[in-house]
């Protein structure tokens, strides 16, 4: 699937003779930082919304019985697609 960079596609938008308002200003990712602590917290499984456990480059369902399913990270980008994942071993 294309794993292009959507993260990288932020250009700052500033007009000129315009004054850039910083109140709509998101934080910018980190790129050598893993997974944000806060992050794993609001993310869920999209097949059983179990919560996600980090291990290693990839996400892994908690969820238990019945799922399990493993899910990459690319990029810093956790791609929670049922589709990507992979099932453990
Ligand atoms: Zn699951």
């Amino acid at each position: 699937m294309g794993a292009g960079g959507p993260a990288a596609s932020v250009v700052p938008l500033v007009r000129p003779g315009g004054t850039l308002t910083a109140t709509a200003a998101t934080p910018a990712p980190e790129d050598t930082m893993p997974l944000e602590a806060g992050l794993l917290e609001i993310l869920a499984c999209p097949a059983c919304h179990a919560p996600l456990r980090e291990e290693g480059d990839e996400l892994h369902c908690t969820g238990g019985s019945g799922c399990g399913l493993i899910y990459p990270v690319r990029d810093g980008i956790p791609v929670l697609l049922v589709d990507e994942a992979r099932r453990p071993a």
